[in-house]
């Protein structure tokens, strides 16, 4: 394969870089070491973070693709570039919820820890300036976003994310107690999960934990000045290595 020469910056987000590359159908990542929490107004390098993240959303988007959910993923090059298939992100945030914490124990009266059977999806306009507000149905039709057929397919695909990640984590002794996704249709129209899947965009738990901050292996550490960051998302990755394949190198 000759070597796919890296372009112009396409976008810059808060975690990720993403670049043109030579070749029309490919488009490369980088991920970033900066951190950032409550729309930004936490900031943070954390040296490694951009590392793991990107070699962990590799193992999950292709653990993903073995069980034959579709997502954006190629495969990987160096220890912080990804390449995927150009998509057209969705503006939406599809967060899905196994057990309650954060913005929803903020929001409503469910006790933090209480298991949500079955899972609860919450759908968020992606919009920074807005800061990213929860939609209702109706909303999300006015605003025409999807259609009523591919939201059904957005929720079936998040589930469907939901039970494998769900148990790919319990067999490492990890709880998925929740995650945010984002969907996007490639040049040929198919829905695919895209974004990154990883513990910044993850809450996990360590089960053999009880404490409940000790427990936290995800973004939440730096969200809450807990500290050993990198480390908790070290052991993930440790974890989730033991029991997939290396990831395929790309380009
Ligand atoms: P919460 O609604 O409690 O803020 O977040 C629920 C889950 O979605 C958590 O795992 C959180 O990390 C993830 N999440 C929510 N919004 C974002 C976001 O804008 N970026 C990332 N990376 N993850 C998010």
């Amino acid at each position: 394969m000759t070597a796919v020469a890296i372009g112009a910056l396409l976008y810059e987000g808060k975690a990720k870089r993403v670049h043109a590359t030579d070749q029309p159908d490919l488009v490369a990542v980088e991920y970033k070491d900066d951190a950032t929490a409550f729309n930004a107004l936490k900031k943070a390098q954390l040296t490694g973070k951009g590392a793991l993240n990107c070699r962990i959303s590799a193992l999950l988007f292709e653990h993903l693709e073995r069980c034959g959910i579709p997502t954006h993923y190629l495969g990987v090059r160096d220890s912080l570039w990804m390449m995927v298939r150009p998509v057209r992100v969705i503006p939406v945030e599809v967060v899905v919820r196994n057990i309650a914490a954060g913005s929803l124990c903020r929001q409503l009266p469910i006790a933090a820890g209480s298991r949500l059977q079955p899972a609860l999806i919450d759908l968020y306009y992606k919009d920074d300036a807005l800061g990213d507000p929860l939609l209702s149905e109706a909303r999300l039709e006015r605003l025409q976003l999807v259609s009523p057929e591919q939201l059904a397919s957005i929720r079936a695909l998040a589930l469907q994310v939901n039970a494998v990640l769900g148990e790919l984590f319990a067999g490492v002794g990890l709880e998925l107690v929740d995650f945010k996704i984002e969907l996007g249709f490639t040049t040929t129209g198919d829905l695919v999960v895209a974004d990154e899947i990883s513990p910044d965009s993850c809450r996990l738990w360590d089960r053999a934990i009880s404490d409940s901050q000790e427990r936290i292996l995800d973004k939440d550490r730096f969200r809450q000045d807990l500290g050993g960051v990198v480390e908790a998302y070290g052991e993930v990755l440790k974890r989730v290595q033991g029991v997939c394949p290396e990831p395929r190198v790309y380009g």
